[in-house]
């Protein structure tokens, strides 16, 4: 997965505008992304289309406490910001909730690190995609449909007025979904994110690509999702 890499593969799929994003964890250094800045400038050959630097950001609790760092302001061209991160061990949601009270939890902890982060897009949003493997009572029994209808327009009222999209995220959902709980989290899901489509929210569809053969993955997502970056510029 180097820049170079990426960037020819993206080209390959017919990808024209890409987005290579860098994590940022507590206590990382914001210069790394000088570096990465670096890299994709002496690889612009490799890529006939607009090449976008991203950060993503983790959301480490239910109160909206994030990795965010102001040094990072100005370095990226897009943040991220990151639901569902529970592998990390600074990632810590009260996993002792009930399905719902902790759907409910996390919707209040987004909303609370959306006013402290200036994020673009929020990564696979409600996709716990490593919960199965520590709780798997909790990961298979998640409903986003049965958020409260108030918590659901306080959230997209909040995302329409920021201009933030939510991912359409091509892997757990598409490709693993029986991580999540199968076509019952499916199902449920597809309704909570019609919720959102008609109270306006916007959505990015994502590959989540961690090597190189996941690049193209993102044209399985929905037309309605896709393509807002070119849209947008
Ligand atoms: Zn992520």
């Amino acid at each position: 997965m180097t820049v170079p890499a990426v960037l020819r593969r993206a080209a390959a799929c017919g990808i024209t505008q890409a987005g290579l994003v860098v994590h940022f964890h507590p206590g990382d250094d914001p210069r790394l992304f000088d570096t990465v800045r670096e890299e994709i400038e002496s690889s612009v050959s490799d890529f006939p289309g607009q090449i976008l630097l991203g950060a993503e950001i983790d959301i480490m609790d239910q109160a909206g406490t994030t990795s965010w760092s102001d040094d990072l302001a100005g370095m990226t061209d897009y943040v991220l910001l990151a639901m569902g991160h529970t592998q990390m061990p600074w990632v810590r949601p009260d996993l002792s909730l009930p399905p719902r009270r902790f759907l409910e939890a996390e919707t209040t902890g987004l909303m609370a690190a959306l006013d402290r982060v200036p994020a673009t897009v929020v990564a696979h949003p409600y996709i716990y995609g490593s919960l199965h493997r520590s709780m798997p009572g909790l990961a298979y029994s998640l409903r986003p449909h049965e958020i409260p209808d108030s918590l659901v327009s306080e959230l997209a009222a909040k995302l329409v007025d920021s201009g933030i999209r939510f991912e359409y995220h091509c892997r757990d959902l598409l490709i693993r979904p029986w991580n999540l709980g199968g076509g019952q989290f499916t199902a449920s899901y597809g309704i909570f994110l019609d919720s959102l489509r008609s109270l306006g929210v916007n959505f990015v569809a994502g590959s989540d690509a961690h090597y190189l053969d996941q690049i193209g993955r993102s044209a399985n997502a929905p037309d309605w999702a896709q393509n807002f970056l070119a849209a947008r510029t």
